[in-house]
């Protein structure tokens, strides 16, 4: 074998074993079932690119994309309970109101390539943390600092782009005060084993006006005010979210295209974070004739459908009422009163359907 010339034979196995055996060694690319240069290996999916931005106007995203504010409404946003936001649309951009609170989108994401543009006051006003402040926060928890970093003092870690407490922008790319500045994030959610345990810390890259800012850190956990707090499991996807620190920020053409995992394609079907305050409604026994069926749980944020009192299936939630599963291909529609109490629950599944009611 001609490669291992120069290299002793248990230093190669070693190494032929660590690529194997540690998926975060491989590249995503490599898949050894296509040889170089092979025809047949299926092509990308084609995406129009869009255009850019210019200070005057904002461009047009990937085809691919999901729009979550082109200028025109606020749809795919609520507030962190679930109720209608009340930040302002002013000549089609978006500006936060002082006192209102975050907004946080109704699509969860997991992995994801995010843009978003925004812009802080001209003239400035305020200084250091009170200059500007709002913030990208990835699942609701992990934030990417928004501050006017234009001739502003501030630490490091605070400052725009920075990972809010953990890691300080590899530059400061900002633009003056009032002029239209871009991120574009990528994100990998972290992992956790089914005891919650962390498997695989988040990781992100970000460019600001085109500079890179973040490159590919591991994310040290939920970023905080002069805390840093260990990760806590929580589902694979959650809503994206906007921080209102009291400080007139403006906002424009926000997108997001969600990326496969390690190869695996995301399931087709969206997906919505229900707000926390929501979920214990639908955990329960259900059952007909006085008898339990099926039963409905909630650990570390995640609603599970208990069918068989054994396996314990992930539920993902389509609207308020409807949700799936990822592993069993089954659909669970809940029922609900007048006073938004859940009553019953239905399962589709194998082209039957089974009509429960709630129990406890
Ligand atoms: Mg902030």
């Amino acid at each position: 074998m001609e490669h291992q010339k120069g290299m002793p034979i248990y230093l190669f196995i070693a190494i032929t074993i660590i690529l194997f055996a540690v998926p975060g060694f491989v590249s995503a690319q490599l898949d050894l079932r296509w040889g170089i240069h092979d025809m047949n290996r299926p092509k990308p999916a084609v995406v129009d690119p869009g255009t850019a931005s210019t200070q005057e106007l904002p461009g047009q995203p990937p085809s691919d994309a999901i729009v979550l504010f082109n200028g025109t409404d606020l749809s795919q946003w609520c507030t962190i309970t679930g109720d209608k936001p009340e930040w302002k649309i002013i000549g089609n951009v978006l500006q936060t109101v002082a006192g209102k609170g975050p907004i946080r989108t109704w699509q969860a994401f997991g992995d994801c390539q995010l843009h978003v543009e925004w812009a802080t006051p001209n003239p400035p006003h305020g200084t250091g943390q009170g200059r500007g402040n709002s913030g990208v926060f990835l699942m609701g928890r992990y934030e990417v600092q928004v501050l006017d970093s234009y001739k502003n003092d501030t630490y490091a870690d605070g400052q725009a782009s920075a990972v809010y407490g953990e890691y300080p922008p590899l530059v400061n790319a900002c633009r003056a005060p009032g002029q239209w500045q871009t991120y574009d994030i990528i994100f990998h959610r972290p992992h956790f084993s089914e005891d919650g345990k962390l498997t695989r810390p988040a990781r992100i890259t970000v460019l600001q006006n085109g500079v890179l800012t973040q490159d590919n850190v591991e994310i040290l956990g939920p970023t905080n005010w002069q805390n840093r707090e260990p990760y806590e499991k929580h589902p694979d996807k959650l809503f994206l979210a906007l921080q209102d620190h009291h400080n007139p920020i403006r906002y424009r053409n926000i997108w997001v295209r969600e990326l496969p995992e390690r190869g695996v394609f995301a399931a087709s079907r969206k997906q919505i974070a229900i707000p926390d305050t929501l979920l214990d409604r639908y955990v329960g026994t259900y059952g007909s004739n006085g008898k339990p069926q099926f039963y409905v749980s909630k650990e570390f944020g995640q609603l599970y459908f208990v069918p068989n009192f054994a396996t314990a299936f992930p539920l993902n939630a389509e609207s308020l009422t409807r949700f799936f599963t990822s592993k069993l291909a089954a659909d669970i529609v809940f029922d609900f009163d007048k006073n938004g109490n859940v009553t019953g629950l239905t399962e589709y599944m194998g082209g039957g359907k089974k009509v429960t009611k709630k129990m406890n």
